[in-house]
């Protein structure tokens, strides 16, 4: 761990210093029998290599031969070749034999495809070439199609073929090599091609279905991921040199520019993701106001990284990065410990992340051997990464949902208490409204003065009864009662008294009418009348002969204290199918003047009411 550490500064403060160990000078390496699979695997072990710096007069010598044997090579010792970026040119060299009784066909592999100048040079007793490529040059230069850098290598059976690699780059030197067969190297770029497919494939599928999240939901952080899983996928395809065999073939300035652009595309999409995911955009902080800096430097960044070299370009965006990777780790953990808790989740996937960067960083820039190694773990980083932002999303999502739903169900709580109040106070006041009504109607319908039914109400029910008379052929008796010399009552004892015996008269009808459908009315000043459904001439007679009886034997004291005998005189008439309201109440009307007439207190019938009451007696 420390040493990583250690190798991780150096990186980011830009020394060079080799990694391989140093060796024995002058040691030579012994051949390589290509024939036997035990010393293919251990290739390393006779592979020698040399470092001729700048300031070397050989520093640019074209072939081994010229190369002086005052020179110290040395033996990769069976450890992989890194260096870090340095002006440097390497070389290594290898014997190899075919102690085989047939004829042999190799491919010497070189898996690093960010290399600016390579050269192979095959002295074999039947071939000898030179093939020169890198990526500064066009893919075709390769000879063979494909993402690293491959030697066919032919010896018929004793033959040894001595093998020298010239190399050069601006960038970190590594050099996993590999002597293989042309079967083994389809395994494993088939098993590699799959390795790559499912992983490129996803992030390609991530990315698109973020952006679509995006376009429906209007949430900025999925556009935000959907941005940092292309540069991320941009940046892996690119170093790992399917990106110019693939995409660009023809432009090697783009090859190399795609590197660090796609960085740098990284960095700022990573930052603008954080940014938003962790809700640090509204906030006055220290925080936000260093995301801001972080997302300054990567739109700078961004555009600058064409224009750079590429040494410069990696120097420089590779350290803001690494810092970006790392502020972000620790935003997240602050965040969590704020209570954000889909924050968890993010700073779980980003530690594989930081985990994973570093490791590649250290391989990619020469610090680390095995690069192919490293380039696969942090494909996994990246995976497992890309899974556990996306399940922090989905965290974040149920989150809001959960929010909203305990939102919508206060509001609907508030809702209901609303509208139970308002229901309340409705019916309070639908109470308090048909109370009014209530009175209103008693206002409308009753006297005033006596409480009896007034002349309104009695021409209503008339109209009621008369219909049900028609319908149901049965009798309804009207008895109008008029008080007898009323005037002289008034004369004789006032106003007041007169009053008291109006009152006193209502409570004598009321109080011998005993069907609940009978009704005593005041239509007029001291007139009265009985309506009687279901009553003949006979029944009315003997309810207005009882009120006259009543009224007659309940003398109403008087101001003076004299009780004063009130009498009073009434007129009967039937309404009966046929007829009309207004001729039976004049025809009672008339019944009463007769009663009047015959001397008062007495009760008078309408003789077609008597006829009528004989006829259905004869009926019966
Ligand atoms: P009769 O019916 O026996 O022929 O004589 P009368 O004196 O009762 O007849 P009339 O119709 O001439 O007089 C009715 C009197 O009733 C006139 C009026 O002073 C009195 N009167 C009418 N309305 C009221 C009332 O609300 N209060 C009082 N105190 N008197 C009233
Ligand atoms: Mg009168
Ligand atoms: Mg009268």
């Amino acid at each position: 761990m420390v040493r990583y550490f250690l190798l991780l500064t150096a990186l980011l403060l830009g020394t060079s210093s080799t990694y391989a160990e140093p060796s024995r000078a002058q040691q030579l390496c012994p051949e390589i029998d290509a024939s036997v699979a035990d010393e293919r695997a251990r290739l390393l072990d006779f592979t020698c290599y040399i470092a001729i710096p700048k300031t070397s007069p050989h520093w640019k010598t074209l072939s081994t031969g010229e190369l002086p044997d005052t020179l110290s090579w040395r033996s990769a010792q069976g450890e992989d070749l890194a260096f870090p970026q340095s002006e440097d040119y390497y070389w290594l060299r290898i014997d190899i034999h075919n102690g085989a009784t047939t004829p042999g066909f190799w491919y010497l592999k070189l898996d690093y495809a960010p290399l600016d100048h390579v050269e192979f040079h095959l002295d074999a007793p039947s071939d000898h070439r030179v093939i020169t490529t890198g990526d500064r040059m066009p893919f075709f230069s390769r000879g063979v199609d494909y993402r690293y850098y491959l030697l066919p290598v032919s010896l018929r059976e004793g033959e040894t073929a001595q093998v020298s690699i010239r190399l050069h780059s601006s960038g970190a030197v590594n050099l996993p090599i590999a002597l293989v067969t042309p079967d083994e190297l389809v395994s494993s770029s088939n098993k590699l091609t799959l390795t790559h497919g499912l992983f490129y494939g996803s992030l390609l599928i991530f990315s698109i279905f973020n952006l679509l999240l995006f376009v429906s939901s209007g949430t900025t952080y999925y556009f935000y991921n959907a941005f940092y899983m292309a540069g991320l996928g941009m940046f892996l395809f690119a170093m790992g040199g399917f990106a110019y065999q693939y995409l660009w073939p023809y432009n090697p300035d783009l090859a190399n520019t795609a590197i660090p652009i796609s960085m740098a595309l990284c960095a700022l999409s990573m930052n603008l993701f954080g940014r938003s995911f962790l809700d640090v955009l509204d906030r006055k902080t220290f925080t936000s106001r260093l995301l801001t800096i972080q997302s300054l430097a990567g739109v700078t960044l961004l555009f600058l990284a064409p224009y750079l070299s590429y040494t410069t370009a990696i120097k420089t965006i590779a350290p803001v990065a690494l810092i970006v990777i790392c502020n972000l780790f620790f935003i997240g953990i602050a965040r969590w410990r704020q209570g954000l808790s889909h924050a968890r989740w993010y700073v779980l996937s980003w530690s594989t992340m930081v985990l994973g960067t570093i490791s590649y960083a250290l391989a990619a820039f020469g610090y680390l051997p095995d690069f192919l190694t490293h380039e696969i773990v942090m494909q996994g980083a990246i995976g497992s990464q890309v899974v556990l932002l996306n399940y922090a999303m989905v965290q974040r999502w149920r989150e809001l949902n959960l929010k909203l739903l305990e939102v919508e169900c206060s509001a609907k709580q508030k809702l209901e208490r609303q509208v139970n109040e308002r229901t309340t106070q409705l019916r309070a006041a639908m109470h308090d409204l048909e109370n009014a009504n209530r009175q209103l109607e008693a206002l409308s319908t009753r006297d005033e003065l006596t409480g009896l039914y007034n002349r309104r109400y009695m021409d209503n029910r008339l109209i009621e009864l008369a219909r049900e008379a028609h319908r149901t052929g049965q009798p309804v008796a009207f008895v109008l009662v008029d008080a007898d010399h009323f005037k002289t009552i008034n004369d004789r004892f006032g106003h007041g008294f007169g009053d008291t015996c109006l009152k006193a008269i209502a409570q004598v009808l009321e109080r011998n009418i005993c069907r609940p459908r009978d009704v005593a009315v005041r239509y007029g000043g001291e007139e009265f009348a009985l309506i009687l459904p279901e009553t003949d001439a006979s029944g009315a007679q003997r309810v207005s002969d009882a009120v006259l009886d009543d009224i007659r034997s309940s003398p109403v004291t008087a101001p003076d204290g004299s009780r004063h005998q009130v009498t009073m005189s009434a007129g009967i008439a039937i309404l009966s199918p046929g007829d009309t309201i207004a001729a039976t109440f004049e025809r009672a009307d008339q019944a009463l003047y007769r009663a009047k007439e015959g001397g008062r207190d007495r009760t008078e019938i309408d003789p077609a009411a008597v006829r009528l009451t004989d006829a259905r007696s004869a009926l019966v």
